[in-house]
């Protein structure tokens, strides 16, 4: 297949040699603001200095290609406008992978999209995108954008109601704050990331057109920015994670100039909002290939500022906190292969775990940890966390219920085991019980004697139970209210 793509490269392919000059300020893009009538060509657009790949000339086939993002394709070129197929799905067609969702560009603007699909959402303030959506599926269609210009810096304080109502807006240390001035199709290549991600395929003729020799880096499995890597992060520090997260996914190298600036830029990431950090994050985790990103993580500052404590309790790698680390991200890798489902609740109980493991052994100096104790260190671990990437509640309510069963199933009491048992959360937990064994922590073969007792019938069951001590499952100590409230800084995440 990389020998198609190396034939695509030296083979026959022609360079166009149209050219025309560059118009940054308009909102509408510039090629078919209106659409022609009839269906759109390639020939409507500035392709200056693309190399244009013919269909025999390269690997993807139509078949490989969700209908329903041909159907998007389809009807887009039938209402006149260009549209063309773009990013991962292009890309991973290429390395004969399959592709996670397709994403489609066009220079239609979002609201002569939302005309044309009754099932198309506009979504999305700072980078406005269309979602259309079929069934489960999402067709991600983008405009053309255009790059930014010296004067739509906002200098001041930004808050959201500041750059209300602009389409373009950057901070004077370079961050984008609204990217939503349309441009043509070279434009809109140059302002994509990586150059493996600016290969745009056509329904017109079957080609492909390569802006930035995207074609040339896949082939060398390089992960390029396309531009200055240092004022392409500080336009966006989040590249800092995709450049993680594809060098991870697809195995490329980052290359010297796209690695060189990383670390120093990494602190940037704390320009952005904790919500699209948590989203990122989760991109990270289940993208199939967690343990690799982690692993690379360790040799960024990006994985410091996006994961501080986690960082510093998992110096050692060969550390039982690091081990379980490891495993739960390998494990992740590995249900999603099979097509099983992840949540972030568990993987944030893994990825937190280390930290809270620490707090709790400074805490008890080898005493045993009551249920209030291991509550509060639970409640620290997560606020600081939260700071950086905002974990949604419901996912760090159920990261501490595992937390707090690992107390419960180990209690060893017939009404612990009990308990234990009936909680909602007690699947996750057992998970997460056999992980910290797997990870070397010395857990007396309980997680061997929940395995046995899922296994038991009614009547094993009973005897099993009856076995254990009768105990209580936890003592509680009841504690005296206080006359006034304290503020203990450990409340919920909010
Ligand atoms: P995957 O979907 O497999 O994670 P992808 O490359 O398709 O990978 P998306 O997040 O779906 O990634 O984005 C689609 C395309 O949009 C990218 O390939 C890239 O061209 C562009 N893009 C996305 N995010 C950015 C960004 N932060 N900066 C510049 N371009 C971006
Ligand atoms: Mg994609």
């Amino acid at each position: 297949m990389l020998r198609k793509i190396s034939k695509a490269l030296f083979g026959k392919r022609s360079k166009t040699q149209t050219s025309e000059p560059a118009n940054h300020a308009a909102t509408e893009p510039r090629h078919n603001s209106k659409p022609s009538r009839g269906r759109a060509s390639l020939d409507d657009l500035d392709l200056s200095g693309a190399d244009i790949i013919e269909r025999d000339e390269h690997c993807i086939s139509r078949k490989d290609i969700s209908p329903n993002a041909l159907k998007v394709l389809y009807r887009l070129n039938d209402a006149g406008f260009n549209a063309f197929l773009v990013g991962g799905g292009v890309r991973d067609l290429l390395l004969g992978d399959k592709p996670k969702d397709f994403d489609v560009s066009t220079n239609a603007t979002p609201e002569q999209i939302k005309q044309l699909f009754r099932n198309a959402m506009i979504i999305g303030r700072r980078f406005k995108i269309i979602h259309v959506r079929f069934g489960r599926e999402i067709i991600e269609v983008t405009t053309f954008r255009a790059p930014h210009e010296p004067e739509n810096q906002f200098k001041g304080k930004t808050t959201n109601r500041s750059i209300k109502g602009l389409d373009s807006a950057h901070s004077s240390a370079g961050l984008i704050l609204r990217d939503n001035v349309y441009g043509n199709i070279n434009e809109d290549a140059l302002r994509r990331d990586f150059t493996a991600n600016a290969l745009y395929y056509t329904t017109d003729g079957f080609r492909i057109i390569d802006f930035a020799n995207g074609l040339e880096d896949i082939d060398n499995r390089l992960l390029r920015m396309i531009g200055d890597p240092a004022t392409r992060y500080r336009e966006d520090p989040v590249r800092l994670m995709r450049a993680v997260r594809f060098a991870a996914k697809l195995g490329f190298d980052i290359e010297k100039n796209t690695r060189a600036p990383m670390d120093e830029m990494a602190p940037l990431l704390s320009s952005i909002s904790s919500a699209r950090l948590f989203d990122e994050s989760l991109k990270f985790l289940t993208g199939g290939k967690a343990e690799k990103t982690f692993a690379l993580l360790r040799q960024f500052k990006v994985g410091q500022v996006l994961f501080p404590a986690t960082m510093a309790t998992t110096k050692d790698p060969q550390s039982v906190e690091s081990q379980l680390l490891t495993l739960a991200m390998r494990n992740t890798d590995r249900r999603l292969a099979q097509g099983k489902s992840v949540t972030p609740a568990f993987l944030y109980a893994a990825i937190l775990w280390p930290p809270l493991q620490q707090i709790l052994k400074q805490h008890a100096e080898g005493k045993p940890v009551s249920i209030p104790e291991h509550h509060e260190a639970a409640n620290q671990v997560i606020l600081k966390q939260i700071q950086v990437t905002a974990i949604p509640k419901r996912f760090s309510i159920a990261t501490k219920e595992i937390w707090e069963q690992q107390i419960r199933l180990q209690t060893r009491t017939k009404r612990g085991a009990e308990t234990a048992f009936a909680h909602p959360r007690f699947r996750a937990a057992y998970d997460f019980l056999l992980l910290r064994e797997d990870a070397g922590e010395a857990l007396d073969g309980v997680g061997q004697w929940w395995t046995d007792f899922q296994t038991a019938d009614e009547a094993q069951r009973e005897d099993m139970l009856n076995a254990l001590g009768k105990g209580t499952a936890t003592k509680r100590r009841r504690r005296r209210k206080p006359t006034k409230k304290p503020n203990t800084g450990t409340e919920d995440n909010a």
